[in-house]
């Protein structure tokens, strides 16, 4: 029997960084998160390699105090790379293709519950340039899943908030429009959205964040602490064995964990037949973690600032990510906004239910209904490209579209050619908010090939950009009093190719194995723009 839009299950997947989350929406409409095949709201996003398998969740979790040269976690922070910074088993893998590992078992264990799927809707930190949004829905791709969309974690939670507080009713009648700010503190990201609810519009008003900021680092300093301790007593150092730090960590999280509900928790370490017990109070702990802390109120002053508003314009504070469990988040957010963070969503459901509500939205429009609401994203980095600068002869980041700017979007920018007679015409883009080039990351690049002879010096070039909302941007390149235009949708430098994400589809879904390897591994691509009849 094939499946109809009618039986086809709204489902949203929270791919988090440590941990992740599968919902999907009831017959009466209400997002309910699916348990895995353990029995777990939620999975750890950690693959193990034995032999020719690979084991996701909580037992490659546990195997990083045992194999730990085996197991691959935290790939979604390596999204945008070529290939993930560790070998396993002597292969190389796209850190893309390591999310797919995940994802397939999520969908393999959702599947035993909702009956056989294949659209779903997956969620990426608001912060993720283009080239991870690429990446994440080739994960999704490749673990056999048809991404219906890609969308703001934050924007997730939002949806899941509003769903839960009654305000956006079945009919999505409009109530006073409400503003409201997203703290989310991962295992691996922090993510911070300022965003406006009108009616059935989500409009993200402003979003920062930072990719290498999350619990893990919570866990190192408790990590640091034990070893620093153990290398006092026995001048040895527990971390230079991969498995004692992965035992150690395992500890340490776990501490954590205690440390949010409980005073004290003691920690202990064993190595080379040595160990130590360490006592760390909650005062300690959030003694040496409180830069972390203070990191994440600069970035969230900041972006609400960028919103152009204060504390007294929000309605709520909404609470996501696992660790916003920790205390000291709400004990902070609280002081500094005078306002009780709201956490009334379980903090690492709220993304899948969201995801699943957009899901639901989405397949509705699909079979002509009206949808429930509506989302406006922003861009969260400035787009541009590389021109030089004529006083200065020094090259420039030349933005067209600043972060920020509510999507979709269109944007002009006039160019002229460097030098009479000039035979082509190269456009790099760049994504970044600094002037200079390097220190923005190029998403791709395009020539203009075969100009007419005698093309004389400052020669208007129109560049635009075409940004869609799921984060795409296409460029269209023309030259005056010429032919030439280009049109491009602008592909990562380090993407995949479709035979290549065809072979690890079949690679991951366990259907008849194709090696994917060596070439998996994509080359560096070049984009160049084929001229437009
Ligand atoms: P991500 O979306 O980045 O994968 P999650 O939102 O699932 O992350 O949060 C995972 C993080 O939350 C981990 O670092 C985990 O240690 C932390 N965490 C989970 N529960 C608690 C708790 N009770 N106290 C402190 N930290 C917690
Ligand atoms: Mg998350």
């Amino acid at each position: 029997m094939s499946m109809t839009e009618e039986t086809t299950p709204a489902v949203g997947i929270d791919l988090g960084t440590t941990y992740s989350a599968v919902a999907y929406l009831d017959e009466t409409g209400r997002p309910i998160t699916l348990v895995n095949a353990e029995g777990d709201l939620v999975t750890p996003s950690v693959v193990l390699f034995e032999g020719n398998q690979a084991v996701v969740g909580k037992e490659a979790l546990k195997a990083i105090a045992t194999e730990a040269e085996h197991v691959a976690q935290c790939a979604k922070r390596e999204l945008g790379e070529r290939t993930f910074h560790k070998n396993l088993q002597g292969r190389k893998y796209p850190p893309e293709a390591l999310q797919a590992f995940v994802l397939n078992k999520l969908r393999q264990d959702a599947t035993r519950q909702i009956g056989d799927f294949r659209k779903v809707v997956i969620t990426v930190p608001a912060y993720f340039d283009e080239v991870r949004r690429k990446a994440t829905q080739d994960a999704g791709y490749m673990a056999g899943f048809e991404v219906l969309d890609i969308i703001n974690e934050p924007t997730a939670a939002a949806i899941a908030h509003g769903f839960l507080k009654g305000f956006l009713n079945r009919k999505g009648e409009s109530n006073a429009p409400r503003k409201l700010l997203v703290y989310d503190l991962g295992g691996g990201t922090f993510d911070v959205t300022v965003m406006e609810i009108r009616g059935r519009e989500f409009l993200a008003l402003a979003t920062d964040g930072d990719v290498q900021l999350g619990g893990q680092d919570w866990d190192q300093r408790l990590i640091d602490y034990v070893a620093e301790e153990f290398i006092r007593t026995y001048q040895l150092d527990p971390r230079e064995d991969p498995n004692t730090a992965g035992r150690l960590w395992r500890e340490c999280e776990d501490a954590k964990r205690t440390l949010s509900a409980r005073g004290k928790v003691s920690i202990s370490c064993d190595y080379k037949s040595q160990a130590v017990r360490v006592e760390v109070t909650r005062e300690k702990f959030e003694e040496i973690t409180q830069d972390l802390l203070n990191r994440t109120q600069f970035t969230t002053k900041q972006t609400l600032q960028a919103a152009g508003l204060s504390w007294s314009d929000l309605d709520y504070v909404l609470l996501v990510g696992g660790s916003t469990r920790m205390p000291m988040v709400a004990k902070m957010l609280r002081t500094m906004s005078g306002k009780e963070p709201d956490a009334s969503v379980a903090v690492d459901e709220a993304v899948a239910h969201g995801a699943a509500l957009h899901a639901g939205i989405l397949l509705a429009k699909s079979r002509g209904e009206i949808p429930l609401v509506n989302i406006t994203n922003v861009n969260s980095h400035s787009l541009g490209v590389v021109a030089t600068d004529t006083r200065t002869e020094r090259k420039r980041n030349a933005i067209l579209i600043p972060r920020n700017t509510t999507l979709p979007v269109t944007a002009k920018r006039v160019f002229r050619t460097q030098k009479a007679g000039q035979k082509s015409i190269l456009v790099r883009i760049v994504e970044g908010e600094s002037a200079s080039p390097e220190d923005c990351s190029q998403i791709g690049k395009c020539v203009v090939r075969d100009l007419p002879p005698d093309l004389p010096a400052q020669t208007p070039i129109d560049v635009r950009f075409q940004y869609q909302e799921n984060g795409r941007l296409t460029v269209q390149v023309s030259v005056a009093n010429t032919s030439r235009e280009l049109k491009h949708e602008i592909t990562r430098e380090n993407s995949l190719t479709a035979e290549q994400l065809e072979a690890w589809r079949l690679y991951v879904t366990g259907q008849p194995v194709s090696d994917p390897e060596p070439s998996g591994i994509a080359d560096d691509l070049t984009i160049v723009i084929e001229e437009d009849e």
